[in-house]
């Protein structure tokens, strides 16, 4: 049997040591001014020393690696200097809990961080280097889906810059997102194995390491007190072991933490087997407990309940709550002020088990009675919710849960019956409102609802728009917002404008500082200073001519990348995010159908078409057959229109694979159309169609998500709002929704349907096409064929702004004008004031 106790009494021993009295014990060594020559020196020290090579034999990836750690040097004592000063001031720190963090490559952020861009890309020339093959080396660290990851890297990214004490806390899968590649038009996955050619950002840290344990059962014992207490006798567990990554503000001299959890196996495993003389077995063993963060799941926003997700959950929370409380408070901290110094914010409900850990923690582990260790849980949590589809709201068998974390399952049941009671106490009389509310679901199975534990724990719950905020309180959760309407609350999702204006968009950022001085990047609402200028033609002109260099950039990308060849002068029309049916990618299809259909017909005149190129990206999930389904016949209508002379130079289709971060930062910048085309009630916020506002795309959008906020600020003169409305979404549903109806009403959709399902895009194979075809036809759950209609005439009106330049540039100008709210450090400041200082 193994204990539960961890091993940071082992690691104070290991831990800090120096005695002596000389003035480099308590400040870091800082590194002499950046010179080029200086540059170039610590650059080749790092080639020599650090990677062990002459520059005359290194190659690009030597080469990368001791530019990556020559930044690294800039960034050191502001790390050393953050982390002391922390420790010192003993303000409340927020730990941000996050499964997924998609943070994209450091090396371009890291240097636009320390302001070393010029003198780096000088001390490369000298020495013979093109920098930007180095940054091409960098493999990004894919810890994430989609926006719930990326939006959790913009977080930690705002509160540096802002300088607020944060951890973030989450898993360094060994494997991020799978790669996409296309094979015969079909996603095929490779697995990701960012960290093959070396990691130059991370810093492992195993004095820093915690056991966490899983399985076994509980006893009730009863203490000296004459208390009866449960005890958690597990029967395996795993070490954890934290790599530290520098989250840099922005040119602040602040660098805050990003902790990542690497599963290892502990000793006591090892050796348990091993005395049994076992050696194989014992080896086998440490891959089992390695198994735990070795990938990241890739499904987005269905996920899937299986045993080792549970596993990675709890794993990454027991290591953060442990590594928060025993290895970051003083040794004698005061538990009962815990809310002091501790926020805990859950991103979606993958954490959540973090709630019956730190209950576990106090009660079992600490010896608090039960009601002053809920009283501390529930002042120290907050739960942001990040869906309205049903089929992600998360949940787990009790049976498994009990199997994995006995003690944990006993502690929800206690929670639910308090909390339960309560709810009968405010409506008496009212059971079925009790078991609607129940944290125990009773059927299919029984399980326990993450969100609802969450919310019944959580101080505050937040949605990430305002009108996901509204239906989170009247469709999702209702009776909990009917119990406590001030737990309830919005905050809207934001983008950091260091990444994804300033480094992504570097010809932008420059007109704009020429413009109106350069404090806009750490306070985007200056962007409002821009406004006159959308008046100005020669500022105009300059800013069509930073599209035009940016698609110059993306096309000559895109040939070497991927083999395509763009047109220069076309309107590039883009859909990059997750491929889901929600999202309705396939409506984007049917209008790229329908314009091709029209000239093919004979309908439309080819002259007459605007001329488009249309480019998506978007990974499916690997068991996710109706959007592998859409890629493919994407893939097919790409390959037929771009093959044909009727419509050359007026359609091309074009989709990229492998859409990540990096391949948005130049993707955005050089967009005129941001398609954010889901059905209304089912986006929570989108970020993407934040990124595009701000880098001066117009978008053609449903009244969804934060699409809502962005048309109400960029004005309605600006956007290109189509489609229904989420309650006559409902009302249609609620009268029965018949697509076939639609397809029979409207000529121009039948046309449409009809050339997709004849096999013109397949070389005539129609059964390929059915899948999405009938889904469509007799299904359609997400409604694209009811908002066919309104999205053609909304590409209309989208056609007519297009041919006036003067006219788009000025709605493109007062976008970027007006966008500077979506900005992250307008999201965190909200935090700060709703939810992390409110209690
Ligand atoms: C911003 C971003 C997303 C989120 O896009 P949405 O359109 O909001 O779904 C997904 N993936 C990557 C790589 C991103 O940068």
């Amino acid at each position: 049997m193994v204990s539960d106790e961890s091993p940071s009494t082992d690691a104070r021993r290991i831990g800090p040591s120096f005695k002596a009295n000389h003035p480099l014990a308590s400040g870091p060594v800082v590194q002499p001014a950046p010179t080029v020559d200086g540059f170039v020196e610590a650059f080749l020290a790092e080639l020599n020393y650090g990677q062990g090579v002459l520059l005359s034999q290194s190659t690009v990836n030597d080469q990368y690696l001791a530019l990556a750690r020559t930044v690294r040097r800039y960034l050191m004592a502001d790390w050393l200097e953050t982390g002391a000063r922390r420790r010192q001031a003993q303000q409340k720190t927020v730990a941000y809990l996050s499964a997924e963090y998609l943070l994209g490559r450091q090396l371009g952020n890291n240097l636009l961080a320390t302001n070393l861009q010029d003198v780096a890309e000088e001390a490369m020339r000298r020495s013979g280097i093109d920098i930007a093959a180095l940054r091409s080396q960098e493999v990004e660290p894919g810890l994430g889906n989609g926006g719930l990851g990326r939006l959790a890297a913009c977080f930690v990214d705002s509160l540096a810059t802002m300088d607020v004490p944060c951890i973030g806390y989450g898993i360094r899968y060994e494997y991020g997102i799978f790669r996409q590649t296309f094979v015969e038009d079909r996603q095929v996955e490779l697995p990701d194995s960012w960290l093959s050619l070396g990691s130059p950002w991370e810093f492992p840290h195993p004095e820093r390491q915690v056991i966490v344990s899983f399985g076994g059962h509980t006893e009730t014992t009863t203490d000296d007190a004459g208390v009866e207490r449960s005890r958690w006798i597990p029967d395996w567990n795993v070490l954890g072991m934290p790599y530290h990554y520098m989250v840099p503000g922005f040119r602040n001299g602040v660098v805050n933490t990003l902790r990542l959890w690497s599963a290892r196996a502990t000793h006591a495993f090892d050796l348990q087997i091993f005395n049994s003389g076992d050696y194989a077995q014992a080896v086998r063993s440490q891959t089992f407990a390695e198994n735990i963060s070795k990938v990241l799941y890739p499904e987005d926003s269905t996920p899937q309940g299986k045993e080792l997700r549970l596993q990675q959950q709890y794993f990454f929370v027991a290591c953060s709550l442990h590594d928060f409380i025993d290895n970051t408070l003083p040794a004698d901290y005061d538990l009962r002020r815990l809310p002091e110094r501790l926020v805990v914010q859950l991103n979606d409900t993958h954490p959540v088990i973090a709630i019956p850990e730190l209950m576990r923690i106090l009660v079992d582990r600490k010896g608090f009675d039960w009601d002053e260790a809920w009283d501390i849980t529930k002042r120290c949590f907050a739960y942001t919710c990040h869906t309205l589809l049903p089929e992600a709201l998360e949940v787990w068998s009790v049976d498994l849960l009990g199997r994995l974390l006995p003690r944990h399952l006993e502690i929800i049941y206690r929670i639910n019956e308090e909390f339960l009671d309560e709810v009968r106490e405010a409506f008496p009389g009212d059971e079925m409102r009790v078991r609607r509310m129940s944290v125990i679901a009773e059927h299919p199975e029984r399980s326990v609802r993450m969100a609802y534990l969450a919310t019944v724990a959580g101080a505050k719950v937040n949605g990430v728009a305002e009108l996901h905020s509204q239906l989170l309180r009247d469709k999702v959760l209702p009776d909990f917002s009917q119990l406590w309407p001030e737990k309830f609350t919005n905050v809207t999702n934001g983008v950091t404008p260091r990444r994804f204006v300033l480094l992504a968009n570097r010809r932008l950022s420059d007109l704009v500082t020429d413009t109106i001085g350069e404090g806009w990047v750490t306070d985007l609402d200056r962007l409002r200073e821009l406004e006159p200028h959308a008046e100005d033609p020669e500022f105009r002109a300059a800013f069509r001519q930073v599209k035009a260099d940016n698609k110059e950039r993306l096309y000559k990308l895109l040939r070497v990348r991927d083999g395509l060849d763009l047109p220069r002068e076309a309107m590039l029309d883009v859909m990059v995010k997750r491929l889901h049916e929600y999202k309705r990618q396939t409506l984007k299809l049917l209008h790229i159908v329908s314009l091709y259909e029209g000239v093919v017909s004979g309908r439309v005149a080819p002259e007459d078409l605007t001329p488009r190129t249309v480019v998506f990206g978007a990974k499916a999930a690997p068991g996710y057959h109706m959007a592998k389904e859409i890629i493919f016949l994407i893939n097919a209508v790409a390959d037929t229109v771009n093959a044909d002379p009727r419509v050359a130079g007026r359609l091309s289709v074009a989709f990229p694979a492998n859409y990540n971060v990096t391949l948005a930062e130049k993707l955005i910048p050089a967009a005129d159309l941001s398609e954010q085309i889901s059905l209304a009630g089912k986006e929570a916020s989108g970020t993407g169609n934040m990124k595009f506002a701000l880098n001066g795309a117009l978008t053609i959008g449903t009244d969804d998500g934060a699409n809502v906020e962005i048309r109400r600020l960029v004005g309605d003169d600006n956007f290109f709002l189509f489609g229904m409305t989420e309650p006559e979404v409902e009302t249609l549903r609620g009268e029965g929704y018949v697509p076939a109806d639609l397809y029979e009403q409207d000529p121009v959709l039948r046309a449409t349907i009809d050339l997709l399902a004849s096999g013109h895009f397949t070389g005539g194979d129609r059964q390929v096409v059915a899948p999405v075809v009938d889904n469509l036809l007799h299904q359609d759950a997400f409604m694209a064929l009811a908002d066919f209609p309104a999205y053609l005439e909304a590409q209309a009106r989208v056609d007519a702004a297009y041919a006036d330049p003067d006219t788009w540039s000025r709605m493109a100008i007062l976008n970027v004008a007006r966008s500077g709210f979506f900005s992250s450090d307008r999201s965190m400041r909200d935090y700060l004031e709703r939810i992390w200082t409110a209690r």
